[in-house]
């Protein structure tokens, strides 16, 4: 028989190969994000409730785990809406570390971490993915579009106090949708509010698959420059598949790398992740660019950061 709330393994970039648990009946949320790529919420709802039957899901995950033969890296509850809304999440998290020897990962927009038993039923899951597109309250409403009685900052206080008395990994994720969320009042914004939080990861994504408004679309390479300005530990996800900045653009692969590097420098992951170019070429380019003093190569945390001379800096530089 299929099963009806497991799915996978599916390979995911953070979690490698992950068996994904689903206890949410689809688009049910409480959220309606304009980037959805499960389209438009058909049930907006800030119901808590057993949607599918416990018993049911464990017994999918005994039977996976019976037979299988390599064991996934993750066992992630991500819903086909949101999984906080399921009142048995704090028994199946339970459930799963006591039976099985994979770490567990929630997925989540972290909308109801700030009632104490819901971060009660979380607080043993080895990583948590919150969702934190937007500290602004007007903001949140035109991006996440929540059902009426959330308030923001309820929401945000939520997830300082999950941070505070969490064990496992906590990654903040960020969707950036151009004209939202990616101004540079936005991105300060969150900055500043990372700089409380603290979260071990953030990551930085962007709307590659269809969303559920179809006008959504990926900000511009100068929103992801301020992100490095101000937020120089954020990772970028997904972005080669969307192929942000197109090679096609320009003459070469040298004067695309020039070009998008002076103004503002660019990370060497930000660059590789959003040109359609193997590694190797990129490096290669890097290289060549570098020797002829066309670019200087910088060190900013853990990361390597492309800034284009112009000739101007170049005598300013020597
Ligand atoms: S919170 Fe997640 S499931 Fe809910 S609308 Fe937003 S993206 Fe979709």
């Amino acid at each position: 028989m299929n099963p009806k709330y497991i799915f996978g393994p599916v390979p995911s970039r953070r979690l490698g190969n992950s068996l994904g648990i689903n206890p949410i009946p689809l688009k049910t949320c409480n959220y309606s994000c304009v980037y959805c790529q499960l389209g438009k919420t058909s049930d907006l709802k800030n119901e808590i409730k057993e949607y599918f039957p416990l018993n049911e899901i464990e017994a999918e995950l005994v039977n996976f785990f019976q037979n299988v033969k390599n064991l996934p890296d993750y066992i992630t509850i991500v819903g086909e809406g949101e999984p906080l809304l399921y009142s048995k999440l704090g028994e199946l998290i339970a459930f799963i570390k006591e039976t099985f020897l994979p770490p567990v990962a929630l997925i989540t927009n972290g909308s109801l971490l700030y009632i104490k038993e819901v971060r009660d039923s979380v607080s043993n899951v080895d990583v948590i993915l919150p969702t934190v597109d937007t500290v602004i309250p007007e903001t949140f409403k035109k991006i996440n579009r929540p059902y009426r009685d959330l308030s923001l900052e309820k929401i945000l206080e939520g997830l300082l106090l999950t941070k505070a008395s969490f064990k496992g990994e906590f990654w903040a994720e960020v969707m950036l949708v151009k004209g939202l969320n990616d101004s540079e009042k936005e991105i300060i914004a969150l900055s500043e509010y990372f700089k409380k939080l603290k979260p071990d990861r953030i990551f930085i994504n962007i709307p590659v698959r269809p969303p559920a408004d179809s006008w959504v679309e990926s900000p511009d390479i100068s929103a992801f420059h301020i992100v490095e300005k101000y937020i120089p530990e954020a990772e970028f996800i997904n972005f080669s598949a969307a192929g942000i900045i197109d090679p096609e653009a320009y003459d070469s692969l040298e004067e695309l790398i020039i070009s998008v590097s002076r103004r503002h420098p660019i990370s060497l992951q930000l660059l590789k992740n959003s040109v359609n170019e193997s590694d190797e070429k990129i490096e290669k380019a890097i290289k060549k660019l570098e020797s002829e003093e066309k670019i200087k190569l910088l060190k900013h945390g853990n990361k390597t950061f492309i800034r284009g001379l112009s000739e101007r800096t170049k005598l300013l530089n020597r």
